[in-house]
């Protein structure tokens, strides 16, 4: 008999594993249960590391071991067989002791084993039976073990031994000594025996007999302990080293690797080294921790697997095993497949007793249906007419029952959660008899390891890299393989895993998310993870090209196989095939190219090449005999860049010959930069506490390392000096005063000390000062002109910017430009910047990915550039059917999410430049446009839509369309542009702008339509606006509002936000000549020379109200008549089903920052989809961002009711802070974007939401606001808490707006960061809650308790305000 057989019949259950190399005789075995208690199991010794944790009381016996293993259990017992009786000895001994002490046993046996097996009869008598007293001729009375643990189970150990020997009539023993006389003892702990004298042959490794051991070695010179291992030193060795401690002899280790021979061992033991190594590096059979706890952040995709519509297992899912199931993606696989193939079972079984000739009718057919849809969403239900039909039933119909009602009748998708044990050891885990089994299951791994683009990358080895395994998987050629990232394509994610789940055989699916294994908020490497940081790092993986998103579906046809997500590599990869034809042509015309010269040109010289190319160039575009002028800037928010540019720019227009470079750019080269340079200005901005901005940094740092001797003589003949960009009041508290500036106080003489002379005196800019940095900037600048000798230059130093656009405007031929030849030109995502200035007439802007514009430009690559589309849709109105189509564009065209704006329409970010004209195209087949939605023209015309006024709704609705219309330009540009339409009458008949002319409006233009009490549209934010005045259910007429605007420059006083005046009131005919005449009056008194001045508000403020209300009216021929009463009570939507007068119902339901998508928490774009599918009112977008599902028919109700619930849009119980704020897009996508806005928003309002409810005030509303920058577009100026960004992770904060629209707010602080917010909030809403009085609002009651003072007019915003 077998050694094999021999355990397998042992009593208790016993387990072979894993399932490729369970033993032949040991097939009867399940091998598929989890590690059983009290169990005998079988593996193999390169198995091993990967089995779970083992329960209390397992033996397990490791075949062909050669090595022990890292015993993980505190009460382990290791033992080790060199012979097939001694290993059923053990076995018999380690069940003892795993069944009485609820000990783990480790059986180690020798791959060597061999000779006869006596067995023993009645073993569960044997183990049944109770031991006798451990009295054992001097085996055990002995022992002196260190811990309680290690001498109870030596005690136990000798107590099993004694009574196995009764019965066996064979002595086991802690070890074998094979004494013979010599100076040197030989402990061995290698499973195989050795030849040498006087050998000691451990059997019982753990724990280790040290009073035997100790006698053993009393009498000799030294002590040598053989152990298999390959590392540093054997824990067998130090284990023994500790027993005989005090002892005099040396302890010598022998470590053997693998395939060391007996002859290199014996060799080992007659050398002297203290530690002597053989044979090659031994994996260590390590017992790794296998159990998965999936942290917070990666259950994102397990929430994504929930949704799937078949009814789900993960196999793994800690949360629904039992307690003796494991996590381990072994276990999981196991399961897998005993469910997989019971499943199989049931199809078999079901299919004999169709065919079976007694089966009854009713079976028949209730298994015909089955067997048809088996495979099918939804078979369970034809499973549980089966379960019916088969009531009472025999035979292999009860077997058919029983299998079916263990859930078997409807096909799960099973998922296994792969650990990293797997992921890494690809070779040796079971994750390749996974993906090789054939099986019909599905693998999820995580990559979590950030990118080699990111700042905070650590080094990723070749065997950490998960995304590898595509690779592997990809091979086998029958397994769907995707690589996937959630922060860069929800969609795709779930495309993929449903993919997965109908693919007929193996799935693997690589799932992207940086830092997963980190908490939110744990640091990771320098910055906090998050949900930013994940989702940047995602893009600069993706984006990069390091993590590809791809799909390999083998079920396809060959064509459509692979299919590549990526949409930078899939330019990037067109373009280097384009490249690669390109350049074998070329190599196959003019064999002769010497290939050598790329791979010849090493970075250095291409470089040195380059810096001497820019130099030459500067050289020829600059006259020799000018003044020459090198600007350095370093800048995080833009504005010391823009300063740089500008002096170039200015410099230039006085003949300077001057060129403009990045401070870090030079870092390396410092002494031949600057000493190439007559002249040098440095512009900084001023980082933290005076640390420089990220890109002037490697140039700080390289300063202190230069060889001053030979600096100082490279710069002899340099001249500098430096303009510093702060803000005195940025440190509230005086002794902080010293950060002010301080880069560059500290720069300037530094740079002195190096050899270089004053080329003028130190400029400081204070953004505190009345004209921001501009009040220091201008002395600078004029001390630097006279330094070069050209402040006699007379130059007109009109408004560049602003005079540019009305020439662009001007230049245009009605808004044409080369906008065509920009969208043709291939070679760029970008088109000219006069065309950005003129797409935007159209309604499209450019921007780029801000998020990956560093690491794009580190790269050598132009910025990811793409467009923002808005639909004009006035009044906010739309039906279902243009809904389903906008949604398509943004899948087809766009990002995949769309955001509903606070002007009451539809923006799509991410479209690009290919995209852009089908995606404009696709909007007007939907019969809306985008004519006019920005420039500067009227914009979209926003209207009042609350459902509680239903009745009048189309009354104002087709007021505001009116005006719309009647606004519109009317240039045949956009048609012919985006459309193809061709010019009528070709270049004969020429456009005409009766309204505009041909420098259409000095600014952007606002209106919006209000209806009291509701003031959701904040219509004295606009620049024109109307109040409608309803008597007796009918809109009389409108109040006329004029001047209101939310744009500010950070810094300048000179720009405010500012609200609209009431001129007076109008009839309904006469509104659209009101709109006319108010928008014509602006068009020629605005200030076209500064852009920053040209908004109506600055209009009237300049004419004054009554001038340009006089004005106004001598246009329209008529006086406006005496304003109407009018009171407005919120500014805010009301959620929630309302029954308008028509017996229709509205909803209005929440849309946090209009932003629809799908993602892990909601799959709001999809319901929205299923929802206007089926809908037959209308949508209406609010102007907080909300949308209102209106016109519901009673009939219609609860279906609707149905869907709004299954995608989670029916929930509006959320806190009516959360209910009450909103935020503009800003970064990534928006231009202007100074600091987070919509991406960060929601997770400051979590928290100040929990301060509300501390302080008991969930249920009250709170007007929170938040923009990336003051151009104000989510309207923060007259919100009652206001955040505007001003650089990364820091914002101006503002008190005191009112809760209905109609109060400016006021400056707070001037720049405070989140701790600082929360800090500042805490007792401020402390106080509200306590002080205020009845309903009293926050933003009256800090204006009551002068918390801020009241700004009662724009003029007046920045007055007493600290900042
Ligand atoms: S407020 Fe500023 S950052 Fe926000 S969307 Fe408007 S322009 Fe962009």
């Amino acid at each position: 008999m077998s050694l094999l057989d021999a355990l397998s019949k042992l009593p208790g259950k016993c387990y072979a594993h894993p399932i490729s190399s369970a033993p032949s005789s040991a097939s009867k075995l399940n091998p598929y249960l989890p590690l059983p208690s009290a169990g005998n199991l079988l593996t193999n010794a390169a198995f091993l590391s990967t089995l779970p944790t083992p329960p209390a009381g397992t033996l397990i016996n490791v075949l062909a071991a050669d090595a022990l293993a890292t015993l993980r259990s505190e009460k382990a017992v290791a033992l080790i067989s060199r012979t097939a009786q001694e290993a059923y000895d053990h076995a018999l001994l380690g069940l003892r002791l795993a069944q009485d002490e609820k000990a783990v046993v480790y059986h180690y046996i020798s791959s060597e084993v061999e000779g006869a097996i006596e067995e023993v009869k009645d073993v569960q008598g044997w183990l049944d039976s109770a031991l006798g007293s451990p009295n054992l001729n001097g085996h055990c009375d002995c022992v002196d073990a260190d811990t309680a643990i290690a001498q109870a189970l030596l005690k136990a150990y000798n107590a099993a031994s004694l009574s196995l020997l009764k019965l066996t009539r064979r002595a086991q023993r802690p070890f074998t000594d094979h004494h013979c006389e010599s100076s040197r003892l030989v402990i061995n702990y290698l499973p195989s025996s050795i030849s040498a004298d006087n050998v000691l042959d451990v059997s019982l490794a753990t724990p280790a007999p040290r009073d035997k051991l100790r006698h053993a070695a009393e009498s000799v010179n030294e002590v040598i302990v053989v152990e298999a291992g390959s590392g540093k030193y054997g824990t067998a060795w130090a284990s023994v080293v500790d027993a005989l401690d005090g002892l005099a002899a040396p302890v010598r280790s022998i470590l053997v690797g693998a395939n060391a021979s007996s002859a290199e061992i014996t060799g080992a033991i007659s050398a002297t080294a203290l530690v002597t190594r053989i044979g090659a590096a031994l994996a260590a059979p390590t017992v790794l921790p296998t159990s998965i706890t999936v942290p917070t952040p990666e259950t994102t995709y397990t929430n994504l697997l929930h949704a799937s519509p078949a009814p789900l297992d993960i196999l793994n899912d800690p949360t629904k095993l039992s307690a003796n199931e494991s996590t381990s993606p072994l276990y999981a696989f196991g399961k897998a497949i005993a469910l997989r193939r019971e499943r199989g079972l049931l199809v078999e079984l079901a299919k004999k007793v169709l065919k079976a000739p007694n089966t009854r009718p009713e079976v028949h057919e209730a298994l015909a249906q089955w067997l048809l849809v088996r495979n099918e969403p939804g078979s369970g239900e034809a499973g549980k007419k089966i379960e019916a039909a088969l009531t009472g039933a025999t035979g292999d119909e009860a077997e058919l029952l029983e299998l079916g009602c263990k859930g078997h009748w409807e096909k799960s998708a099973l998922w296994i959660v792969i650990s990293n044990s797997w992921a890494h050891d690809l070779a040796s885990s079971g994750l390749h008899h996974a993906l090789a089994s054939g099986l019909d299951i599905n693998l999820l791994v995580y990559e979590t390891a950030p990118s080699p683009f990111s700042p905070l990358a650590p080094k990723q080895t070749p065997k950490e890299r998960k995304k590898d395994l595509a690779l592997y998987a990809l091979n086998m050629g029958d397994v769907y393989v995707s690589s996937v990232a959630v922060y860069a394509d929800y969609a795709g994610v779930i495309d993929a895993m449903r993919e997965a789940e109908a693919y007929e055989g193996p799935g693997l699916v690589l799932a992207y998310l940086p830092w997963g294994e980190k908490e939110d908020g744990e640091d990771v490497g320098g910055e906090k993870a998050g949900p930013l940081e994940r989702l940047r790092e995602t893009k600069r993986a993706v984006s990069g090209g390091w993590w590809p998103m791809f799909r390999w579906n083998p079920s396809l046809p060959d064509h459509k196989k692979f299919s590549l997500q990526s949409p930078r590599i899939k330019q990037a990869l067109s373009e280097f095939l384009d490249r690669q034809t390109h350049l074998s042509q070329l190599t196959l015309a003019t064999p002769a190219i010497d290939r050598s010269i790329n791979s010849s040109a090493g970075t250095d010289i291409i470089a040195a090449r380059k810096e001497k190319a820019r130099r030459a160039y500067d050289a020829l575009v600059n006259s020799l005999d000018s003044p020459g002028l090198l600007v350095l800037y370093a800048s995080d928010g833009g504005n010391a860049e823009k300063v740089a540019k500008r002096l170039v720019a200015r410099a230039k227009m006085r003949g300077v010959a001057a060129t403009i470079r990045v401070l870090d750019e030079i870092a390396q080269t410092i002494p031949e930069s600057l000493g190439a340079e007559k002249n040098v200005v440095v512009i900084t901005s001023t980082a933290g506490q005076g640390e420089a901005p990220q890109n002037g940094r490697k140039f700080l740092k390289a300063l202190p390392k230069l060889d001053l001797a030979r600096t100082k003589e490279k710069l002899a003949e340099t001249k500098l000096t430096v303009f510093g960009m702060g803000d005195s009041n940025y440190w509230p508290r005086k002794e902080d005063y010293i950060y002010y500036n301080k880069l560059a106080k500290d720069l300037f003489p530094k740079l002195l000390a190096l050899g270089a002379r004053e080329l003028a005196p130190l400029g400081l800019g204070d953004d505190s000062d009345p004209d921001g940095y501009e009040t220091g900037y201008k002395p600078f600048q004029a001390s630097l002109w006279r330094a070069l000798g050209v402040d006699s230059v007379e130059v007109v130093e009109a408004q560049e910017e602003t005079v540019a656009n009305e020439h662009i405007k001007i230049a245009s031929a009605y808004l044409r430009g080369t906008i065509l030849e920009g969208l043709a030109d291939q070679s760029t995502g970008a088109i000219g910047a006069s065309d950005a200035q003129l797409t935007k007439f159209h309604g499209t802007y450019m921007q780029d990915d801000r998020d990956l514009r560093e690491s794009l430009k580190a790269q050598g690559l132009e910025p990811a550039y793409s467009f923002m589309i808005r639909v004009r849709m006035p009044g906010g109105v739309c039906t279902p059917k243009q809904w389903l189509a906008l949604d398509a564009i943004a899948d087809e065209h766009g990002n995949s999410t769309f955001k509903l704006t606070t002007r009451q329409t539809f923006q799509f970010h991410g479209v690009v430049k290919k995209n852009l004209k089908p995606a404009m195209q696709d909007i007007n087949k939907s019969l809306l446009d985008t004519i006019a939605a920005c420039g500067d023209v009227n914009r979209n015309v926003q209207c009042s839509v609350n459902p509680h006024l239903s009745h009048i709704h189309h009354t104002v609705y087709d007021f505001a369309k009116a005006i719309s219309d009647h606004l519109l330009p009317s240039t045949s540009a956009y048609h012919e542009i985006w459309l193809d339409q061709k010019k009528v009458g070709g270049e004969a008949v020429q456009d005409l702008e009766p309204l505009y002319g041909t420098t259409y409006l000095p600014r952007k233009f606002k209106i919006a339509v209000a209806v009291p009490p509701d003031n959701a549209v904040d219509v004295f934010t606009n620049d024109l606006g109307f109040i409608a005045i309803v008597e007796n259910d009918q809109v009389v007429g409108y109040n006329v509002t004029v001047g209101g605007g939310m744009g500010v420059t950070h810094s300048n006083k000179k720009t405010y936000p500012r609200l609209g005046d009431v001129l007076g009131f109008v009839r309904p005919e006469d509104g659209r000549l009101a709109a006319e005449k108010v928008m014509l009056t602006q068009r020629d008194n605005g200030n076209r020379q500064d852009r920053k001045n040209a908004r109506l508000k600055y209009t009237v403020d300049r004419m004054g109200v009554e001038n340009f209300k006089a004005e106004v009216e001598r246009r329209m021929g008529k006086p406006f008549e005496p304003a109407r009463r009018f009171t407005f009570e919120s500014n805010l939507d009301t959620y929630g089903w309302v029954q308008g007068r028509d017996g229709k119902w509205h909803f209005t339901m929440f849309i946090e920052n209009g932003r629809v998508e799908d993602n892990s928490r909601h799959q709001f774009k999809t319901g929205l989809c299923e929802i206007a599918k089926v809908h037959k009112g209308d949508f209406r977008l609010t102007a907080n961002q909300h949308c209102i599902l209106s016109g519901v028919a009673s009939e219609d109700l609860p279906e609707i009711k149905r869907l709004l619930a299954k995608w989670g849009l029916d929930n509006i119980n959320h806190s009516s802070l959360r209910l009450s704020s909103s935020s503009c897009v800003a970064l990534p996508t928006c231009g202007l974007a100074m600091a987070e806005a919509e991406r960060y928003f929601p997770l400051l309002v979590d928290k100040v939401e929990a301060i509300m409810e501390e302080n008991g005030l969930a249920k009250d509303a709170l007007v929170m606001r938040m923009t990336g920058c003051p151009n104000g577009c989510a309207r923060p100026w007259n919100a009652e808490i206001a955040f505007v960004g001003k650089a990364p992770g820091s914002y101006m904060m503002m008190l005191g707006g009112s809760h209905k629209g109609d109060r400016l707010s006021k400056p707070w602080k001037s720049q405070v960061t989140e701790p600082e917010i929360l800090e500042l909030l805490r007792p401020l809403i402390k106080r509200w809650a306590t002080e205020r009085e009845d309903g009293e609002h926050f933003g009256d009651w800090v204006i009551r308790n002068k918390i801020v003072g009241e700004t009662t007019h724009g003029t007046n915003f920045w007055e007493g305000a600290d900042v």
